[in-house]
This record gives structure tokens, sequence and C-alpha cells, in this order.
């Protein structure tokens, strides 16, 4: 009736609110589901995007981060749903007298432990610390102030039994430490050679998305720390932290190697302009990467082999690629414009799972 009169109008409009939700749906991918999950859409790596996802939706979502009375008390009456408006508030909690950073050195540390090769039921872990957790399996210490936002990438397919010891071994290792920490598995789909290094430049770009992350460990899921005083943090220069593992007798293989496990500040990981793109297959992306912190006059530092120390979890060993050799060459020089900078990927899925955020991810060599 109302259209009989202004057909015409009528009919712009409804191209107009297509368009726009056309626009939404693959230039800033809002539209999740019920279940937590952002569905499919393309992306580049951009310092300046909105956070799509805050992690802290509402002030009840941070009741998880508090336990000191007086913080919980203020943080819920709060209406910021900004996490970094949220860390102001807590630092201006100072004057209550509740001790607000963590200590330098976590009270909860026990050292060197035995790493147990055996997953307990996924739902049990669950049941056991995802109450602890906020959503997406990120963690804050109950009693301070983190020095750090850590996130964890792990680049990630078809390993599903090392994932669970992973998460399992992971959490209660972090949590001594005080660290405040979110765990992101960036999985590569289909069957072309897994690329390594872009997963984890695909992974430094989502968590920026979802926080201001301080400090990035890249993180083989076959790895397990063993001693907690191995402290999951940045330094001033990128850090090697997989020093010393059990099978290849606890023995640094060679003084470049920057691989398995490592860290780097957002600031630094951004300077190299990340890990190359162009490494396909096994090998050679964190020599890559080793050669582009010396072409930026940074330098690999190492803890003690007596604590950097690590289990390998046993699989089949892949087939090296044997172009890596070639794609090296000009490392250095070729860090401008291979990286971050021109990181191109198309996230089919990210889920909030209880323990840990999932991105599904398609890439192709561009
Ligand atoms: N990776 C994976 N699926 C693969 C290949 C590699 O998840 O099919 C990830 C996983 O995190 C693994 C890391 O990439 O720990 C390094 O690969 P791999 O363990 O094969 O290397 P190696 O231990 O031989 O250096
Ligand atoms: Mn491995």
């Amino acid at each position: 009736m109302f259209c009989g009169f202004i057909r015409t109008h009528c009919y712009k409009v409804a191209i107009a609110a297509l368009a726009a939700l056309v626009f939404l749906e693959y230039g800033f991918g809002v539209f999740y589901d019920e279940r937590g999950r952002i569905n499919e859409a393309y992306f580049t790596f951009n310092l300046t995007a909105p956070r799509l996802w805050g992690g802290l939706q509402n002030s009840s979502d941070v009741s998880y981060s508090a336990t000191s009375n007086m913080t919980l008390i203020a943080l819920q009456s709060s209406n910021s749903s900004d996490p970094y408006q949220l860390d102001l508030l807590v630092d201006s909690l100072n004057f209550t007298g509740k001790p607000l950073m963590c200590p330098l050195v976590s009270p909860l540390l026990v050292g060197r432990t035995n790493v147990s090769k055996i997953a307990m039921p996924m739902e049990a872990f669950q049941e056991k610390y995802s109450p602890l957790l906020g959503p997406g399996g990120r963690y804050r210490p109950p009693d301070c102030h983190a020095h750090y936002k850590v996130a964890i990438i792990i680049p990630y397919r078809k390993r599903e039994e090392h994932l669970q010891l992973f998460i399992q071994h992971m959490h209660p290792f972090l949590q001594r430490q005080q660290i405040d920490y979110g765990i992101f598995v960036v999985e590569q789909s289909g069957d072309t050679p897994f690329n390594r290094a872009m997963l984890m430049n695909i992974g430094a770009a989502e968590a920026l998305r979802q926080d201001e992350f301080q400090c990035f460990v890249f993180h083989d899921v076959d790895l397990l720390p063993e001693d907690d005083r191995n402290t999951y943090s940045c330094p001033e220069q990128p850090r090697h932290m997989s020093v010393a593992i059990d099978v290849f007798k606890y023995r640094l293989p060679y003084e470049g190697l920057f691989g398995g496990v490592s860290a780097m500040t957002t600031e630094h990981f951004i300077k190299v302009n990340g890990f190359s793109n162009l490494f396909w297959g096994w090998g050679g992306e964190d020599d890559d990467m080793s050669s582009r912190i010396k072409y930026h006059k940074l330098i690999i530092s190492r803890y003690p082999p007596s604590t950097a120390r690590y289990t390998m979890l046993s699989h089949k060993k892949a087939r090296p690629n044997p172009n890596r050799y070639r794609v090296m060459r000009n490392g250095a020089r070729r860090s401008k414009v291979d990286g971050l900078s021109n990181l191109k990927y198309k996230r089919i899925e990210l889920e909030m799972k209880p323990l840990y955020i999932h991105i599904l991810v398609s890439i192709k060599p561009s």
C-alpha cells in the first residue's frame, strides 16, 4: 500500500540496505553466530582496524579477572567496554593499598616438572579450567595486574592430539607465571603446503584486532616447556625460547636458530615486517626471521638452557621444502615488501572456544 505510492523509493531503500549488509559482511566480517563464531571475511594486516571482538564486551565479562572485592565492584559498576580503559581503571585503584602489579617473580612457580604426554578428557579439563577463563580462553591473574598482555600464536593443521596436550599443559603453566594471555590457534585449511610463517603473521594480525597485546610468543604445538621459570614474556630483544629440547639432548642445534618457540614484542615484530609469506612447506622461515632481526640491528637473546627446556611430542618428519635456500637469498632486503605489509588471507571462521581462540584460514601464494 505504502509502496504503491512511492514504489521507486522503496526500491532504492531496499537496494541500499542490501548493499550495506554485503559491505558489513565482507568488509568487516561483523556477523557472528550465537556460538561465538565470526563468519568468513577477507583481511589484510591493518594496525588501525577496529577491534571487532573486544574480548571484553561488557562489564560482566571482566568479573573473571578480578577477585579483590574492591576491584570487582568498581569493574562491575563501570559501563566501559574498552579493555584498555578497564586496565586504567584497575590502575587507578592503587590507592586501596591492595597489591596492584604482579610481582616480578611469581610466587606460584614450581620450577622444573615432568611433562605429561597423556591428555585427560577435554571436557574434564574444560570443566576445571573454564571458570577461570574469559571468552576464548583469555586469562588474567585474579589477584594482581599482569605486566604484559601476551598472545601465544600456534600455527596448526591436523595435530589434534598435540593440540590437546598443549592446551592442557599451557593453561596451568602460564597461570603459574601470572601472565595476562590469550592462545590463538591459527589453522590452515586445505592440503596446500603448510606455511607456518604466514599463519604466525595472521595470528599476530588477529590478536591485535582483539586487544593491545604487547608481546607475541610464536609456538610450535609439539613443544611443551618443562620449567615455569622460563617466563612467557618479551624481553628487550627478540628471544629464542626453545633453547634446550629433549630430542636434541637439551643442546642448541645452531647459534642462529629462531624456530620452535620464540618471542618478540609487538613493536619489534612490526618493525621487521613480521615473517616472510613466501615459505611454503617445511623450513627456512625461521632462519629468514633471524636475518630480518639482524638486518634491523636487533639481537637474538636466550635464557639459560637449564630453564629454557622443552619436551617435543613425536610426529612424522616433514619433507623439507627444496626451494627454501633460494627464497632465503636476499631475505633481509626483501623484508620491506614481504611480510605483514602484503599479508592477505581469507578468514573462514573465528571461534571463541572455551580454552582458546580458533581461527581457520585459507591462504595462497600471492
Ligand atoms: N604444523 C602443523 N601441522 C603440519 C605441519 C606443521 O600443525 O602439518 C605446525 C605445528 O605447530 C608444528 C610446527 O608447525 O609444531 C612445525 O612443524 P613440524 O613440527 O613439522 O616441524 P619440525 O618439528 O620438524 O621442525
Ligand atoms: Mn615438530
